[in-house]
């Protein structure tokens, strides 16, 4: 008797799917959030002269603590708040999550639709996650949500905010009192913060229980895989026991802190990409059978008739965006573009307009 993956794996995890990521070759990249932007010769040359420290016969420095001092500087990150760092922020949400793991009746909630890795990182461990559906403006219900903390009173909340794939900041009174009536940690994920007004980060030492987590990937260095979370000492000490220790390598951290010394540059392009953020959405306001959705992120979710054939459509005119037809429920008929150069972003309202009139 041959030993087979039937026998090692769980029957959810065989019917899972790989996150599936479509290839890109040749196309205009307007599916996964990425800053469009490529740098400059001259910081190219820069950074590769930055990067002749690294030693990569030698492991990381698994405490990486010039990188953390940049990214306290960059995020705002208050004095009496730690930081823990991830190989992506996907990375920290699942060390959160794995310390849940064998604790009876742990839930992890979200609303829904929000990021996904928050549910599928739950299921891979084995853990209850319960999805409170968001109003059908893409607003928290918050009678829901405090109805949900109060009868699973979860361990983790996450709150995308912005939020993806929709695109929107929720409100923030209903986020204080979701924060104050859970019993565990609330995460603010806040993936999008350079194209947003506001945050979280301030606020840590006024919740003993909140948590803000960040990225770079949407700054413009999605390449590298570098998130991080800032919260109470107390709570990151526990966490970083679950972190693996060489997590960052070499490159990222140089790389990372060369990019943090940049900061001129990022916000030229982050302010250029908010900017186009506002003309795709005007654009897209003009379109008859387009309904867009507002964003404070560097994406937009809209709804078009017949979504999939809308999709294809595009993909066949060189362009790749994101279909969330599939999801159904609220994201029936949805779509989603990242904003890239004005030129990108031309290029697909041509497209977009040329398949919506057929
Ligand atoms: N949080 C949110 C809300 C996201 O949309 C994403 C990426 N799409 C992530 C976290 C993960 O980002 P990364 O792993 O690149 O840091």
């Amino acid at each position: 008797m041959t030993f087979k993956p039937q026998d090692f794996f769980r029957p959810e995890m065989l019917a899972e799917t790989a996150y599936p990521v479509p290839s890109a070759a040749g196309m205009i990249k307007l599916d996964a959030m990425e800053n469009p932007y490529d740098w400059p010769e001259t910081m190219i040359q820069a950074w590769l002269d930055h990067l002749r420290r690294a030693r990569p016969n030698r492991y990381p420095d698994p405490k990486a603590p010039t990188l953390k001092a940049a990214l306290r500087d960059y995020a705002g990150v208050p004095e009496e708040a730690d930081i823990l760092l991830g190989n992506g922020s996907d990375e920290i949400i699942q060390i959160l999550l794995l310390a849940l793991v064998g604790q009876p009746q742990a839930a992890v909630m979200a609303p829904e639709p929000t990021f996904v890795m928050y549910r599928q990182i739950a299921r891979w461990l084995n853990l209850d996650f319960i999805g409170v559906p968001l109003k059908s403006d893409f607003h928290l219900d918050r009678d829901a949500m405090l109805a949900a903390v109060d009868r699973h009173r979860p361990k983790v909340v996450f709150l995308a905010y912005p939020n993806n794939p929709t695109g929107n900041l929720f409100d923030e009174n209903t986020i204080s009192e979701i924060i104050r009536r859970t019993p565990g940690l609330v995460v603010l994920d806040e993936a999008y913060a350079p194209f947003a007004r506001s945050t979280w980060m301030d606020r840590i030492g006024e919740f003993s229980n909140l948590l803000v987590m960040r990225t770079l990937s949407k700054l413009g260095l999605a390449g590298l895989r570098l998130g991080f979370l800032a919260g109470n000492p107390e709570w990151l000490e526990q966490f970083e026991k679950l972190r693996l220790p060489y997590n960052i390598n070499v490159l990222t951290q140089l790389t990372a802190e060369f990019a943090l010394s940049q900061g001129e540059l990022f916000e030229q392009q982050t302010s250029r990409i908010r900017i186009d953020r506002e003309t795709l959405s005007t654009e897209l306001g003009k379109l008859p059978c387009v309904e867009s959705f507002p964003s404070a992120a560097n994406f937009i979710l809209f709804r078009a008739a017949e979504a999939d054939r809308v999709f294809t459509a595009l993909r066949q005119q060189g362009i790749l965006i994101k279909n969330l037809n599939p999801a159904g429920g609220l994201l029936r008929d949805c779509l989603r573009v990242t904003v890239g150069t004005p030129e990108e972003n031309r290029a697909f309202l041509a497209a977009l307009r040329a398949a919506v009139a057929h």
